[in-house]
C-alpha cells in the first residue's frame, strides 16, 4: 500500500467505484472528493479495509476512537495497541484470542451490527458491510446516552418484576410467584423423574395475637416467621406467602419424609414457649406436608390443605404428612 493510500486517500485502481456505485450515481472525483469532506467534517467515524485488512481509509474520528498510531497498517496493528495500551474496545479475552475471534466473523456476512464496550466506558454500535471483492466498510456510532437509557429501563423491567413477585411486608415470593415457580418445579421433577415436596403453613391462632398485641405487632411475627424460614430451609427450597398467616414452601429433590423433618426443624426453632430477641410474643405454626405423584398442583394442594388441617383438628403446633 502507498504511502499516499495510508494516510486516508483510497486509491484508484485498488477498487474501482464502478464495481460499488451505479453508473447514475457515480460523479466526478471533484463530487467524491466533497462527499468524503463532507463525512470527516460530520465527525463520523468510517473506515474502510481492503481484502487483506490493511486500513485503506480512516475518518479523524475513527483514528481518535482507535488511536490510530501512524505506523498501523493492519486492522490487527489497530487491535494489537488498542488491546496493550487500554484504549478502543474493552478485550476480556488475550489478544490473540480476540483476533482469531475477529477473523471468523469479519467478512462473514454482507451487512453486520454489533456493539462494542470501549475502555473508556463507552458504547458504539458498528455497521460492517461487505463491498465487492472483499473490501470492508465500517461505520461508528456513539451509542453511550442511548444504551445508558436501555440499562434504567432494564432496571426499571427488573424492579417492577421483583415488586410483582414479593410480599412487600416480608420480602417473600408473593403467591402468585410461588405458583409459577410450583409449576417449573414440577414439570422439572416429573421429566427428570425426582422427588419435589410441598408444605403449606398456618401460624395458629394468629386472630388472637392481633386481638392480644396489636396489629403491629402481628406484622412482626408475620417478619420474624419468614426471616426464621429464610435462616433454616436450605438454599433450594422456596418459602412463600401465600395468604395473610398462610406460608408455602416448595422442596426441590425432597421426599415426604424429609420434607416433614425440615417442617419439623422450622417449627422447633419458633418461640414456641418464649419470646427470642427482637420479638416480645411467642406464636406457633402448624404445617400439612404432601410430595408430588405426578398429579396436576390443585391435587398436590389439596393433600397438602387436608394434612394441615388435621393438624389445626389434632392440636396445632405440629406437623401432618398428607396420605397419597
Ligand atoms: P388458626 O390457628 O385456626 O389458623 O387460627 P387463626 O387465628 O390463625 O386463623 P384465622 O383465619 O381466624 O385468623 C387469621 C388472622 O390473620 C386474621 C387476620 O386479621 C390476620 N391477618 C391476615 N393478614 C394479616 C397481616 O398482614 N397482618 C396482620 N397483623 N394480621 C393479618
Ligand atoms: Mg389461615
Ligand atoms: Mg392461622
Amino acid at each position: 500500500m502507498s504511502e499516499n493510500s495510508r494516510q486516508g486517500w483510497i486509491e484508484h485502481g485498488e477498487m474501482p467505484l464502478e464495481t460499488i456505485l451505479p453508473p447514475s450515481l457515480l460523479r466526478d472525483s471533484t463530487t467524491t472528493g466533497l462527499i468524503l469532506s463532507g463525512l470527516e467534517a460530520s465527525g463520523v467515524a468510517f473506515a474502510l479495509f481492503s481484502p487483506d485488512d490493511e486500513l485503506s481509509y480512516g475518518s479523524t474520528a475513527f483514528k481518535l476512537l482507535f488511536d490510530v498510531q501512524p505506523g498501523a497498517r493492519t486492522f490487527a496493528d489497530i487491535m494489537r495497541h488498542c488491546h496493550l495500551e487500554r484504549v478502543g474496545p474493552k478485550m476480556e479475552a488475550p489478544i490473540e484470542d480476540f483476533l482469531a475471534m475477529a477473523r471468523l466473523k469479519r467478512r462473514s456476512s454482507p451487512q453486520r451490527v454489533f456493539e462494542i464496550e470501549t475502555s473508556d466506558e463507552r458504547w458504539l454500535q458498528a455497521d460492517e458491510t461487505l463491498l465487492p471483492g472483499g473490501w470492508l466498510w465500517h461505520v461508528f456510532t456513539d451509542i453511550t446516552l442511548l444504551k445508558s437509557h436501555e440499562q434504567v429501563l432494564q432496571r426499571a423491567h427488573e424492579a417492577a418484576r421483583h415488586a410483582a413477585d414479593t410480599d412487600p411486608l416480608t420480602g417473600l415470593f408473593n403467591r402468585r410467584a410461588a405458583m409459577e415457580r410450583l409449576d417449573a418445579a414440577m414439570q422439572h421433577a416429573f421429566h427428570n423423574c425426582t422427588a419435589l415436596s410441598l408444605a403449606l403453613i398456618d401460624l395458629d391462632h394468629f386472630k388472637s395475637i392481633n386481638d392480644r398485641y396489636g396489629h403491629a405487632r402481628g406484622d412482626d411475627v408475620l417478619r420474624h416467621f419468614a426471616a426464621t424460614g429464610r435462616q433454616h430451609l436450605r438454599g433450594g427450597d422456596m418459602l412463600a406467602r401465600v395468604g395473610g398467616e398462610e406460608f408455602l414452601v416448595l422442596m426441590p429433590d425432597t421426599s415426604l419424609g424429609e420434607a416433614t423433618a425440615a417442617m419439623e426443624r422450622l417449627r422447633r426453632h419458633l418461640p414456641r414457649e418464649e419470646p427470642q430477641p427482637g420479638l416480645d410474643c411467642t406464636y406457633t405454626m402448624s404445617a400439612g406436608v404432601a410430595e408430588y405423584c405426578g398429579n396436576a398442583a390443585d391435587d398436590l394442594f389439596e393433600r397438602a390443605d387436608r394434612a394441615l388441617y388435621r393438624a389445626k383438628h389434632l392440636g396445632r403446633d405440629r406437623i401432618e404428612r398428607a396420605q397419597s
